[in-house]
């Protein structure tokens, strides 16, 4: 395989400027990954800090009502509620290795610019995020955590003051900063060689899930089934088992369902519905119209509204080692209040994507199933109740 491909995904698709960026992170992540001290560093980082091992719990009331052995892998307990952080802390101590001092991130919901905030102060690196100056205003909560935690948030006002701008004016920060500046991609997107490093800090979550089920249960699970937004909980949990005879599954947010020749898409299925095309650096599944631009998406899941998917598993579904399927709005809610009621687990919306495929397909997903639960839902609360007409 070419490097930086995956099949026919990836790449580098960024201005000559940030060419020598890219070369230098990768060269330094090389070294850096199998240094012993960088991981003996990274590994109490996020054991004492973050909270990891994180459990594989069996769910026992839903187990028995499905006939089946659930179990949930609680990303949800990470430090900051979600997954994300594995992938900032990692990088966040890559970048001081690198003598860097300075993090920038782009942020949609706000949740990665939380969690690169979060590692951010631990490490002691200046943090400024590049937000959508629409998203500033939507989600004034996790701005407000953001500035608690130390970090600068500069609103974006060009285009459609949304993620893709932000991303844009993180890019040309990039290439004027990178000296003492660190890009902190929020998912397994972007160019090479992001995809492999973010994959690589979340397959903290599969390298945990193999060694916990193999005690548990004395075997692999028949399926594990995890959302997928950009893909980096899918890729942290799939990666170590990629060689096993596992099925994975990737469930993408089918929003308000599929619609033919929509001017702005009701969904934000890239893998189930996207065209090749390029996002964000590299060549990937993406929606976008007839002449290449990219379709606005919808999902009640923030994490999940994103136009594009991680190159490497465009290409694991490409090649069917991995099967892409889809969840709407309503079914996810669905699970939402299954789980919190049954399991006494209130899930972030993007996970109840997965579980609530488990529901809908328990009788093709084997006996022994492990669901990637990558958040915890109290961020959603207030959504989910707004929805039943309640408002605080
Ligand atoms: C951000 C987020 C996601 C989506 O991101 P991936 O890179 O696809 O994992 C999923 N779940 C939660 C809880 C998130 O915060």
């Amino acid at each position: 395989m070419k490097r930086g491909w995956y099949g026919r995904y990836g790449g580098m698709f960024v201005p000559e400027t940030l060419m020598p960026a890219l070369e230098q992170l990768e060269r330094e992540y090389r070294k850096l990954s199998i240094d012993s001290n960088f991981k003996k560093e990274l590994d109490m980082y996020l054991e004492e800090f973050a909270g990891r091992p994180t459990p594989l719990y069996l769910c026992r009331r839903l187990s028995k009502e499905l006939g089946i052995k659930l179990y949930l892998k609680r990303e949800d307990l990470v430090h900051g509620g979600a997954h994300k952080l594995n992938n900032t802390l990692g990088q966040a101590l890559l970048a001081k290795h690198m003598g860097k001092t300075r993090l920038i991130a782009e942020t949609g919901a706000g949740q990665h610019g939380c969690a690169t905030a979060m590692a951010g102060a631990v490490l002691g690196l200046d943090v400024d995020i590049y937000m959508g100056a629409k998203d500033v205003e939507r989600q004034k909560i996790n701005v407000y955590r953001m500035h608690l935690l130390g970090a600068n948030v500069i609103p974006v006002h060009s285009g459609s003051m949304t993620l893709k701008d932000a991303t844009n004016e993180a890019l040309r920060d990039w290439s004027a900063s990178v000296e003492n500046t660190h890009y902190l991609i929020g998912s397994v997107v972007g160019p090479h060689p992001f995809p492999t490093i973010v994959r690589d800090f979340q397959s903290v979550i599969g390298k945990e899930t193999k060694e916990q089920i193999l005690e548990r249960e004395g075997r692999l699970p028949d399926s594990i089934v995890a959302c997928a937004g950009g893909g980096s909980n899918a890729m942290g949990i799939f990666y170590p088992f990629i060689k096993e005879g596992v099925e994975l599954y990737a469930i993408e947010a089918g929003g308000k369902g599929i619609k033919k020749d929509e001017k702005q898409a009701c969904h934000s299925a890239s893998l189930c519905v996207g065209e090749d095309g390029v996002l964000h650096g590299a060549m990937t599944k993406i929606l976008q119209n007839e002449y290449g631009q990219i379709l606005e998406t919808h999902s009640i899941a923030p994490g999940l509204d994103y136009s594009g998917v991680g190159p490497e598993l465009a290409q694991l579904c490409e090649s069917r080692r991995v099967r892409a399927e889809m969840v709407c709005d309503d079914d996810a809610i669905s699970a939402f209040y299954t789980l919190s009621k049954k399991e006494g687990i209130i899930p972030a919306l993007e996970s109840a994507h997965a579980i609530a495929y488990v529901l809908e397909n328990v009788d093709k997903m084997g006996e022994l199933v492990v669901v990637n639960l990558s958040g915890r839902g109290d961020k959603d609360v207030e959504s989910v109740a707004r929805l039943e007409g309640v408002s605080f």
